[in-house]
């Protein structure tokens, strides 16, 4: 079951970049199995999988422990500064960061255990409430602090679209995430190299995709519904 469901995503990926002209190599599909118990994550990585995302970092730890080391963890959700500490060496990209003081404290951290972590900066490109990540005008600002910090390293930029009922609705904020990045990378700062955008859900990774997404991260597309009673 889930290695189909894990097929058909990475089969829908491969048709959106082909209806975009795109490589399927430019994709990464990040398997997000937060609240998923490990027997579920062991069941995909053995069909190839090699890309987890999670969204707590004492839930991250704890499959970090139990699973294979080539596994690719993917720190996906909103980052408390005094966890950063647990999780600087074990993840392969931070893709939350929408403040210059958690950056400072992962900065810190890594310079500390002597690693160099790659993060994304997360934005709040709809303007939604309710959501984290620095607004479309705080972006340029920050890329820059956050380039000047030691043993951190600015990768690109991360996006949590509103929840659509139409996945077409949320192609202006994949395409605006997109050019704000084409516009920073056209600046050539110091430190920073856009390689990365991390756009599109289980609800919307295929528009992601026609619009530039290299990281989708799909839950429910892969794992089915999360029970958060239990
Ligand atoms: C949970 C989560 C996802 C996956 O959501 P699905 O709709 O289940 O695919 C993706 N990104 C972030 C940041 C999440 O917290």
């Amino acid at each position: 079951m889930l290695t189909n469901n894990y097929d058909n995503v990475a089969e829908n990926i491969k048709n959106a970049c082909e209806r975009s002209g795109r490589n399927r190599d430019e994709v990464t599909l990040i398997a997000v199995s937060k609240t998923k118990p490990i027997p579920m994550l062991s069941e995909i990585y053995e069909h190839g999988c090699r890309h987890f995302g999670e969204n707590k970092v004492q839930e991250l730890v704890d499959k970090y422990e139990a699973l294979p080391k080539d596994i690719k963890w993917h720190m996906i959700g909103h980052l408390q500064r005094n966890k950063v500490k647990y999780i600087v060496d074990k993840v392969f990209l931070i893709h939350s960061v929408d403040s210059l003081r958690l950056a400072e404290e992962i900065s810190k951290e890594a310079v500390k255990k002597q690693v160099y972590v790659n993060i994304l900066i997360e934005v709040n490109v709809a303007g939604e409430e309710s959501k984290f990540g620095c607004t479309t005008e705080e972006v340029l600002n920050l890329t820059m602090e956050i380039a000047k910090l030691p043993n951190i390293s600015i990768k690109g930029y991360m996006t949590i679209a509103p929840y659509v009922e139409n996945p077409q609705d949320n192609r202006e904020y994949f395409v605006k995430l997109r050019q704000l990045s084409v516009d920073i990378m056209r600046k050539n700062i110091d430190n920073v190299s856009i390689e990365y955008l991390s756009m599109g859900m289980t609800g919307d990774y295929e528009v992601a995709v026609e619009e530039g997404a290299t990281f989708v991260r799909v839950g429910t597309g892969i794992f089915g519904e999360r029970d958060y009673t239990v």
